[in-house]
């Protein structure tokens, strides 16, 4: 039975929202629950995936058993879903922020201009006047690092690659990591340098294979993977860890 239909059913046999619905303990922010039955299954198991929750249950368990086992298992769904929440995303109210896939403390002290410092591990932000705007000063820094970075990894790639690329900027973007146009000028998205260099690295050379294929065909795949063989699992950090790009 397919879970969309199995919903429906239920609906209709007087189960309440609460089974579609799920409300975190402190947040009180509801979040969505889906229910997959399977006949094959003979246990219940619940998943969490970011925010959504997964139930996946044998036929022959009655809807009010999976209310109580929500129900039960309330704190550790809402702490999971807040966990998620809070993993990969600056925290400027924690002063939490990520450079390369890690995360560091925002150290704010006094200086003789505003500016971004990072020394032995340590990511410090000055200020002249005590208003600074710790948000954009950081994304100053994080766009100048952004380039200078990617200027060594286009350089080294495309020489790997063996191909021209005519020039690249860094812009802001909401979701897309970067982006080619038939000019062969590559732009990137700055917030990717909050992200592990792995990742940057699979990004620099998936915008290059697209100068040899306009598409995400098998080709350009195939291409991608001679030059990076794990792409496959950076797809999927990149999936689960897209709350880094709201800045
Ligand atoms: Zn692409």
């Amino acid at each position: 039975m397919n879970w969309l239909v199995l919903k429906s059913i239920f609906r209709k046999k007087m189960l309440t929202n609460k089974i579609l619905e799920f409300k975190c303990e402190n947040s009180q922010i509801s979040h969505p629950v889906n229910i997959k039955v399977t006949k094959r299954k003979k246990t219940i198991s619940i998943r969490i995936d970011k925010n959504k929750i997964l139930v996946n249950t044998p036929n022959f368990i009655k809807e009010d058993y999976i209310l109580s086992l929500l129900e039960r298992k309330k704190k550790w769904i809402s702490q999971t879903i807040l966990k998620n929440s809070k993993q990969y995303k600056n925290n400027f109210i924690n002063r939490e922020a990520f450079y390369l896939g890690k995360k560091y403390k925002i150290n704010i002290k006094k200086g003789l201009n505003n500016e971004v410092i990072f020394k032995n591990d340590n990511l410090y932000i000055l200020y002249k006047r005590k208003n600074v705007n710790v948000k954009n000063t950081l994304e100053r820094w994080y766009r100048l690092r952004c380039y200078l970075l990617l200027e060594d990894r286009l350089n080294y790639y495309s020489k790997k690659i063996n191909l021209n690329y005519n020039g690249f900027s860094i812009r802001s973007f909401k979701r897309r990591l970067g982006s080619c146009d038939n000019k062969k000028h590559i732009c990137f998205n700055w917030k990717i340098i909050l992200m592990p260099q792995q990742i940057i690295d699979y990004v620099v050379i998936h915008e290059l294979c697209h100068l040899i294929h306009f598409n995400h065909s098998k080709f350009f795949w195939e291409e991608v993977s001679n030059f990076c063989p794990e792409y496959e699992s950076y797809k999927s950090w990149l999936k689960d860890n897209s709350s880094i790009l709201d800045y």
